[in-house]
């Protein structure tokens, strides 16, 4: 149902002060004003595009798990974000963790194996429902009494000043503008404020799409993650409640949509050719969607008076699952400067605390980008002497206790 979630905030034009304007309210949106509510005495406001789901006080959130939705692996850093919130028994109903991570090529003879219980953590992370974290996120949101969300919002333009910057927003055929002396621009990898703000990003095709879909298998999950490389390109099985498991399906541009179109039967018939028999027979599937792979990062993230963040910032090919978690590893680090900032009394839009924010998360995204990047094009690459080191490289990875609990950090986003 559209409308707002915050009916007592929403405001046609400016009646509160705004300290940090948020553009986008999606998980990167929602979540930076969650850590940022917790400052006292500043006060956020979070404009959205799309109208959110009116959720009710106290009332059970409209979610049915189901089998057409997308999820996302959360890193065990992340997990501990959101249980520092107190929004993690909330989330955990819905989220399963990942005791095992299985990584192979179909075909060839290398493997390698990641335990949980080898690197003494409980899990490597936990596999969420994007329905239900969204729906956590946007109820503990209205209960902030610090933050204003305003839905259903277009943004018309962004006007930076010396002391403030202003953006103009409309909703319906009401037109207002909100001032404050930080924006932060997390409107997604189309990010229409990063183009107000006139700053360019690199887009790179990689001429792929995922498909996304969830499937059934007849044998249990057993918490384990599967990355298999296939000729016909990387696809992700990761475990979800109820014995379902979450489908990230990377195919070459194009040959998703004979993979949509087709009968369930047909298509689960084409998985179990091209995934083998690893995880069991796939006896279900759910809705199938695509979502075209680009790499889109911004030439600049720190600008006087605004921050480029989330996927507006970095956008990333989900082979690796790091995008979202790499996402929050940033709001991290700018919460922290901002409320340090806030309790001395410093001007929040100032460009030397923003581009040392800037400069402090270079490295690990440069790091994180790479890491995701070389999967793709490595694994994209048939020719035989490349797939035999990969193999080799493989089994020999898995003999190695210190490579592997390299990989194993980086998986629970311990590493930057
Ligand atoms: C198939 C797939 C699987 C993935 N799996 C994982 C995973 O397992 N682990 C992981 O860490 N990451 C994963 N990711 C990456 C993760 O989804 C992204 O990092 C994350 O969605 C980024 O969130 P965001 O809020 O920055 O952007 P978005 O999710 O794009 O949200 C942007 C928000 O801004 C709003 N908006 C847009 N324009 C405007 C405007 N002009 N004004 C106001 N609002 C606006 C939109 O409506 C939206 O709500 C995956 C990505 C894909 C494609």
């Amino acid at each position: 149902m559209a409308g707002t979630i915050l009916e007592k905030n929403v405001v046609a034009g400016q009646e509160n002060p705004v300290d940090v304007l948020i553009i986008g309210g999606g998980m990167v949106g929602v979540t930076l004003a969650l850590l940022l509510a917790r400052e006292p005495g500043l006060h956020i406001t979070l404009v959205e595009a799309i109208s959110l789901p009116v959720l009710v006080p106290g009332e059970v959130l409209p979610f049915r798990p189901s089998f057409d939705a997308r999820n996302t692996a959360l890193s065990r850093r992340t997990v501990a974000t959101y249980r520092e919130l107190g929004l993690w028994d909330a989330m955990q109903t819905h989220a399963t963790p990942i005791h095992e991570i299985h990584v192979s090529e179909r075909g060839h003879f290398g493997m390698a194996h990641l335990r949980a219980a080898e690197e003494k953590v409980e899990s490597f992370g936990q596999v969420i429902e994007n329905a239900w974290l969204g729906l956590v996120l946007l109820q503990a949101l209205k209960a902030c009494s610090n933050v204003t969300v305003l839905d259903g919002v277009t943004l018309t333009g962004i006007e930076p000043g010396e002391k403030s910057v202003t953006a103009h927003l409309q909703r319906g055929n009401e037109r207002f503008a909100l001032t404050a002396p930080l924006l932060v621009a997390a409107d997604g990898a189309q990010s229409v404020s990063r183009d107000f703000l006139g700053v360019a990003a690199d887009s790179t095709p990689y001429e792929q799409v995922a498909l996304v879909t969830t499937v059934a298998t007849h044998l249990p999950h057993d918490n384990i993650a599967y990355e298999r490389f296939t000729e016909h390109g990387p696809i992700a099985l990761l475990p979800l409640p109820e014995g379902r498991r979450s489908v990230v399906w990377t195919l070459p541009l194009g040959e998703e949509k004979a993979l949509i179109d087709c009968s369930d039967e047909a298509f689960l018939q084409q998985l179990q050719q091209a995934f083998g028999k690893r995880a069991g027979r796939f006896v279900k599937t759910g809705k199938r969607f695509a979502y075209p792979l680009v790499l889109t990062v911004a030439h600049i993230q720190a600008l006087p008076r605004a921050v480029i963040l989330g996927n507006a910032a970095h956008s990333l090919h989900p082979v690796a699952g790091q995008g979202f978690n790499l996402c929050l590893r940033d709001c991290l680090a700018l919460t922290e400067r901002l409320c340090e900032a806030h309790r001395q009394g410093r001007d929040l839009g100032d460009f030397s605390l923003l581009k040392a924010y800037e400069a402090a998360r270079v490295d690990d995204q440069h790091n994180v980008i790479q890491f995701s990047d070389k999967i793709v094009r490595g694994f994209s690459n048939a020719t035989p002497g490349l797939t035999l080191a990969r193999n080799i490289g493989m089994v020999t990875f898995d003999l190695l206790p210190a490579a592997k609990q390299a990989l194993a950090r980086y998986a629970m986003g311990l590493n930057q």
